[in-house]
């Protein structure tokens, strides 16, 4: 193939071998152990896991997976509002993922199995496609980051029908690694950014918080390799010292992103403070509908009465759960007793275990830190 039209190799075993020495070499030169980076992204966690590719980092290196799954990072009251709403015989309509999250005392599931009306859909065009089909009022529970807000934020601008509206669980990421990054005894030297993320809001986005906290971001794809090459790139830049923003996946980002995404993002929607499950409160973390968009904001078209849910105390194993911890960088799902016992994805007792985003679910599907030399033990 000549240049220009020979296609990119996702798979290469070379060029993985050479990433991975190039990793060792710059986690060598930094002389000391361990170093712990955190990407944010499930996207991230599920490659690595699918690929074994922790097998294949330097035993200096601890790869981190933060607050990057939006379903786990939805908030108790949150569920609560869009339970509320079925309980009171308004049609929502969500992501299968959102189903089983728990909420104080129950679940979207559960209360569909008592006969609520809530539909699963792949996205908020087919939610829109229900209302369009019925009279009555079909509420679209929204979650994901700014990636998934700019479809919700393209939906409204294209005025969807009277009866539909947003229970919006959208959260904001660059805000989320502020609060990471001063956390009290924080560990974390560098940041891989999530590629799709970085698609709409471009790399730039992350300048001023390598600016104001003095650590490496690296925007990075999902193929292993292009995971491998972010992390290379991560840790030289941790090595020399060098506090910057680097892409690593300029076949879709560039520096300023998407400005006709970001336009309608921010058209519809604005940051607000609010709580991400088990992390902290963020400020400006959570996305909210403008003013102007008040016809389609479920929190202002029904009295949302979610008291009755508060009398039932939360089951005792879900006070075990440690998915913030675990989406705080500060402990693995092999730090809870609960993992692949009493919980599994089949009995999932935290978000983390629900989402197929979330890193207990994708540990106990994949395994999290696979040891190659058992793997090649069994084999021969
Ligand atoms: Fe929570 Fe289950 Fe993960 Fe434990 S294994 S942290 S209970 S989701």
């Amino acid at each position: 193939m000549t240049a220009g039209t020979e296609r990119l190799r996702f798979r290469d075993p070379a060029r993985g071998r050479a990433l991975t020495e190039a990793l060792a070499h710059h986690a060598r030169r930094l002389g000391r152990a361990p170093v712990s980076v955190m990407h944010v992204c499930g996207s991230h966690e599920q490659a690595i896991a699918r690929f074994g590719l922790r097998a294949a980092f330097p035993d200096a290196l601890d790869v981190i997976m933060g607050p990057g799954c939006p379903v786990c990072v939805t908030d108790v009251p949150e569920v609560d509002e869009a339970v509320a709403l079925a309980l009171a015989g308004v049609r929502v309509a969500t992501y299968g993922d959102m189903l089983r999250v728990p909420g104080t005392s129950r679940s979207l599931a559960d209360v569909r199995a008592d006969g609520a009306r809530v539909d699963v859909v792949y996205g908020i065009a087919q939610a829109v496609e229900l209302a369009a089909a019925t009279d009555e009022p079909v509420v679209f529970f929204a979650s994901g980051f700014e990636t998934t807000a700019v479809a919700t934020a393209a939906v409204l601008l294209a005025g969807p029908p009277a009866n539909f509206a947003v229970l919006s669980a959208h959260k904001y990421i660059p805000p989320v690694m502020e609060i990471v990054a001063e956390m009290p005894g924080g560990k974390i030297e560098g940041f891989l950014a999530a590629g799709h993320a970085a698609t709409i809001t471009g790399w730039g986005v992350f300048e001023p918080f390598v600016a104001r906290h003095r650590v490496p971001v690296v925007v990075a794809g999902f193929e292993p390799l292009d995971i491998l090459a972010g992390l290379v790139r991560l840790v030289e830049l941790i090595a020399s010292g060098e506090p910057r923003v680097d892409n690593t996946f300029p076949r879709c980002v560039s520096r300023d992103g998407n400005r006709d995404a970001q336009a309608a993002l921010w058209r519809v929607f604005e940051p607000t403070g609010g709580r991400w499950r088990g992390i902290a409160h963020v400020p400006n973390g959570n996305l909210r509908l403008r003013d102007e968009f008040a016809r389609w904001d479920a929190r202002r078209r029904f009295d949302i009465d979610c008291t009755p849910l508060w009398d039932h105390a939360p089951a005792a194993l879900v006070q075990q759960c440690q998915c913030g911890d675990i989406m705080a960088g500060i402990a693995s799902p092999h730090d809870c007793s609960l993992f692949g016992a009493e919980c599994t994805p089949d009995t999932p007792v935290g978000a983390c275990m629900v989402s197929a985003e979330g890193t207990c679910k994708i540990w106990h599907q994949y395994g999290g830190h696979p040891d190659l030399r058992q793997i090649r033990r069994k084999v021969s």
